[in-house]
Order: structure tokens, then C-alpha cells, then sequence
């Protein structure tokens, strides 16, 4: 459990970005993960009364707020309407519904933990997220960016017609995946995500033409695996073949 010596409800998100440029403060989502941990804070930054808890669907895109949570969007009927069942399947893993209804969007993209399941199929979305200071930036990019002080404010889900499959092995139920996979098409291309490498998720794009079987097979044979107490790297590649084909089969089926 963290300790922290001041605890502040943000009345405004310039106020949370001015607090969180001091060093040891911390931002707060929805403390499942930093429960875990034992962070010695100095200011505990919560964001819960800045309406950040909604998820609003725009012409362009759905918005979902930084804490918003798990649990929301597993049960949002405008995001099952649009994006069919990959939005609740990514989360329905993710230990119980008591920690969905706790762990937030913002903590969980903000992570960019390696076993992230909402991480690995927004990916292959082509979300944003949209940062305080740095504006909106694709979370393509964010994946791979350095941590900082700034604030994650919202994760935007493009519309763009994306026909979407998640797929994950877990060792048991409720476990970390060993292995998160997420296809999806869309009018110009079809890309997958693949996460819990155990690295963070990575994007491989589908060639024009390329058969099913062999877009999984180069998605083994490109990307990097590595080995865990879940699993061994040439496990999880050949992980990937079966996952990565199965998830392509299920869209191109629908
Ligand atoms: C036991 C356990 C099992 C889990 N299993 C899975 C799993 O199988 N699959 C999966 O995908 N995830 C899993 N998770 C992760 C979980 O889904 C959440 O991603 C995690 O708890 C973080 O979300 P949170 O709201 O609890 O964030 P917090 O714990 O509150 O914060 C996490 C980090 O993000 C920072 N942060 C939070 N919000 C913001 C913001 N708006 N802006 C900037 N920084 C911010 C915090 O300062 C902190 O560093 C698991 C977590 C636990 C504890």
C-alpha cells in the first residue's frame, strides 16, 4: 500500500498538471495498481471530480474520459453497438467485476504495462490519447513514449468502420494473458496488436493479399518474444501463429 503526506481533489486539470510537476506526487486513477505497490507519495493527485468519468460519443470518435472505468466500457451499449463484442472481451479477463468497476481507463493506458489488454486492442483501433500538455497524440506513439508529469485527460476510439477480433491465452482465468492478440479491419487496411510479449503491444500491418496463415506466421517470425514465468518466448510465438490466425479468420467469418 503507498503513503502519501498530502492527499488533493483537483478543482481543475491545470490545478492536477501544476501539483504533479513536483517530484514523488502522483496522480491518481482508479488505485488498483498503485495499491500494489509501495509508493511514498507527496501529493496524491485525485482527479474524480473533474468529470472525467463519462464516455461520449462523437461524429468522429468515442471519447472515453480518464476515469472512466473498466467496468464502462465493458457494459457501454454505444461502444458494443459500434465495435461489437472485442471492446468487453479485451476486459472481461481482467480479474473481477468489483476491480472493473475500480480500475480506470487513464491508469490503465497511462501503465502502458506489457500484459495491457485495453492497451493491445486499442492499438489496433488506431486510438489517441489525449494529454494535458502534449495535446493528442496516436497512442501508436504514446506506446513507446518515456514517462513524464503529464496528465492523461481522455482516450479517443476513432469511428473509422473497424471490424475488430481480441483473442487472448491465459494460463488460468482472471491471470495476466501470456500472450494478447487484436486484429482489425478497416476499409483501407487490416493490422494486429499483438501485447503480453511480454512486452508492450506492437502493431504488424497485414499485406494486400496476403493469405490468413501467412500474416500470422510473419507476425511470429517479426516480432520479438520473450520469456516469463508465464511463458516461454517460443511459446508465445507459436502462440502467435494460432492466435493471430484465429483472430483474422473470426473478422473475415463475420
Ligand atoms: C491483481 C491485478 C491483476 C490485473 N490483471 C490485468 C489483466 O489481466 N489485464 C490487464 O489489462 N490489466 C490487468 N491489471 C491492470 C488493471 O487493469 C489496471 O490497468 C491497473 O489497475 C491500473 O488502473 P488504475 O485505474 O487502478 O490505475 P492506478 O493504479 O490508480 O494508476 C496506475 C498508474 O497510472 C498513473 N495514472 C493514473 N491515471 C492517470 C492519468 N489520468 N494521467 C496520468 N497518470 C495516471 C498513476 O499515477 C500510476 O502510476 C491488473 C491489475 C491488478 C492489480
Amino acid at each position: 500500500m503507498f503513503t502519501t503526506q498530502n492527499y488533493v481533489v483537483a478543482s481543475s486539470l491545470d490545478e492536477a498538471y501544476e501539483l504533479n510537476q513536483k517530484p514523488k506526487s502522483t496522480v491518481l486513477g482508479g488505485c488498483g495498481w498503485l495499491k500494489m505497490g509501495r509508493r511514498m507519495m507527496s501529493t496524491a493527485i485525485d482527479l474524480s471530480k473533474l468529470g472525467l468519468d463519462q464516455i461520449t460519443e462523437q461524429d468522429e470518435y468515442f471519447a472515453l474520459g480518464a476515469m472512466v472505468t473498466l467496468r464502462q466500457i465493458e457494459t457501454h451499449p454505444g461502444l458494443a453497438a459500434y465495435f461489437g463484442d472485442c471492446i468487453a472481451e479485451c476486459v472481461r479477463h481482467i480479474v473481477g467485476v468489483q476491480f472493473r468497476n475500480c480500475a480506470t481507463i487513464g491508469g490503465s493506458i497511462w501503465g502502458r504495462f506489457g500484459f495491457s489488454d485495453p492497451l493491445t486492442l486499442f492499438l489496433s483501433l488506431g486510438a489517441e490519447v489525449v494529454l494535458h500538455k502534449a495535446g493528442v497524440v496516436a497512442l501508436a506513439d504514446f506506446v513507446n513514449m518515456p514517462y513524464d508529469r503529464d496528465i492523461l485527460v481522455e482516450v479517443r476510439l476513432p469511428k473509422r468502420g473497424q471490424k475488430a477480433a481480441y483473442v487472448t491465452h491465459r494460463a488460468s482465468a482472471t491471470d495476466f494473458p501470456v500472450l494478447a492478440v487484436a486484429v482489425c479491419r478497416t476499409a483501407d487496411q487490416t493490422v494486429c496488436a499483438v501485447g503480453a510479449r511480454p512486452q508492450r503491444a506492437a502493431l504488424v500491418v497485414r499485406e494486400d493479399g496476403e493469405a490468413v496463415q501467412a500474416f500470422a506466421d510473419r507476425c511470429a517470425d517479426t516480432l520479438t518474444f520473450s520469456s516469463n514465468l508465464r511463458g516461454s518466448a517460443e511459446y508465445r510465438a507459436h502462440l502467435c501463429r494460432v492466435l493471430v490466425r484465429r483472430a483474422a479468420l473470426a473478422i473475415e467469418e463475420d
